[in-house]
C-alpha cells in the first residue's frame, strides 16, 4: 500500500493537517511526501504538475488536506487521471483494494461510510485526524508547478494579510465565535479577549458576517469555513442548520445563549443561559486566572 500525501506549508511551516494526514498514511504502509512549489496556488499549473507526479509513481492512494486550495486541487486531479474521489472525509482506513472513507452528509446530520475503490484521492478535514503519534516532521519532494499548463493570467493579485496574532480559523484547535446576539461589531472585543485567554481564533456566524460586523474570512458554517476544533465556543449564536454544518465535529462545544430554548443547546456539551455582556467577561477573567496559576 503506497500513499502519496500533498503537503502545503503556512509560512515556513507544514499545515497542521498536512502532519495528520502524513502520520494517517504512515499507518497505511508507504509514504511519499510532496509539496508543490509555486509563486501562488494556481489550479491548472498545481494540477498538471501533481496529476504527472501520480502517474510516474503510481501511488494507490493520494492524501491532500481539504483546505480551500486542497480541495479545487483534489477534485481536479481526481478527475484529469479518472481515480475515485471522495471530499472532505474525517476517517481514513483502507481494505480489499479500497478507501473506507468517513464523509458528513446533509449539513453533518449524517456520517456516511464510503468504500472508494483504489487508486482513489481523498481530501481530509484539517483536525479529523489524530495527530499523537505524528513522528518527527516528514521529509518533503518538491514538484514545480507547471507553468507552461497556466491559461490564466493574473492581473492583479492582492493578498489580505490576516492578523499575525491568531491562529488560523480552520486549523485552530480553539475557536470562539459570536453571534447576532452580540449586538454590534463594538462589542467583538468580548469575543476577542475570550478567544486570546484560550489561544484560539476567531469566528462569526453568517448574519455577522452579513451585516459586516465582521469580515467573510471568518465565518463558520454551511457557506463559511467548517472547522474541528477541540473546543468551540458559540456566544449569543441560535444555531440554525447552516451554522452547525461548520461546526458540529469539534470536539467539545460550549454555548452561551441568554434563551434557554435556542437550538444551539441541542448539540452543546455545555450549556450557560447567560447575557453574555454579564458571563463571558467575568468567564475570560477566570480562564485568564486559571492559565496564570496553572
Ligand atoms: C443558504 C444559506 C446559507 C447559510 N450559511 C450560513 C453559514 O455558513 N453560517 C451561518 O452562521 N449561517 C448561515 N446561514 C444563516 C443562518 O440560517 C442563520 O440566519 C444565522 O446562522 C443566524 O446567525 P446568529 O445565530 O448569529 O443570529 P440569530 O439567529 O439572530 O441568533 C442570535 C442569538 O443570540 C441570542 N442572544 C441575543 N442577545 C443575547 C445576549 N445578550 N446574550 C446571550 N445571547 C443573546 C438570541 O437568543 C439568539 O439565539 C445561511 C442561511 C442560508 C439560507
Amino acid at each position: 500500500m503506497r500513499t502519496l500525501v500533498v503537503a502545503e506549508r503556512k509560512a515556513s511551516d507544514l499545515r497542521r493537517v498536512s502532519l495528520e494526514i502524513a502520520a494517517k498514511a504512515k499507518e497505511l504502509g508507504d509514504v511519499g511526501v510532496v509539496e508543490i512549489k509555486g509563486e501562488r496556488y494556481s489550479p491548472l499549473a498545481y494540477t498538471t504538475a501533481l496529476a504527472k507526479k501520480i502517474e510516474a509513481d503510481k501511488p494507490d492512494l493520494v492524501l491532500i488536506g481539504a483546505t480551500l486550495n486542497g480541495r479545487d486541487l483534489a477534485a481536479r486531479v481526481a478527475a484529469r487521471l479518472g481515480h475515485a474521489y471522495a471530499a472532505d472525509v474525517t476517517a481514513v482506513a483502507v481494505g480489499s483494494g479500497a478507501a473506507l472513507v468517513d464523509r458528513p452528509m446533509y449539513a453533518g446530520k449524517v456520517r456516511a461510510k464510503v468504500r472508494v475503490p483504489l487508486p482513489a484521492v481523498v481530501s481530509v478535514r484539517p483536525g479529523a485526524l489524530p495527530l499523537k503519534d505524528a513522528g518527527p516532521t516528514p521529509q518533503t519532494e518538491a514538484i514545480d508547478a507547471d507553468a507552461s499548463a497556466e491559461k490564466l493570467q493574473f492581473v492583479k493579485f492582492a493578498e489580505v494579510a490576516s492578523s499575525g496574532k491568531r491562529v488560523s480559523l480552520a486549523e485552530a484547535r480553539v475557536v470562539v465565535s459570536g453571534g447576532r446576539g452580540l449586538k454590534g461589531p463594538e462589542n467583538w472585543h468580548l469575543v476577542e479577549d475570550l478567544a486570546d485567554a484560550l489561544g484560539g481564533a476567531v469566528g462569526a456566524s453568517r448574519a455577522v458576517t452579513d451585516a459586516g460586523w465582521r469580515p467573510n474570512e471568518e465565518q463558520v458554517g454551511q457557506t463559511g469555513k467548517t472547522v474541528t476544533p477541540d473546543l468551540y465556543v458559540a456566544l449569543g449564536i441560535s444555531g440554525a442548520i447552516q451554522h452547525l454544518a461548520g461546526m458540529t465535529s469539534s470536539k467539545v462545544i460550549v454555548a452561551v445563549n441568554k434563551d434557554p430554548d435556542a437550538d444551539i443547546f441541542k448539540i452543546a456539551d455545555y450549556g450557560v443561559v447567560a447575557d453574555v455582556f454579564e458571563f463571558v467577561p467575568a468567564f475570560t477573567e477566570a480562564v485568564k486566572k486559571q492559565r496564570a496559576s496553572s
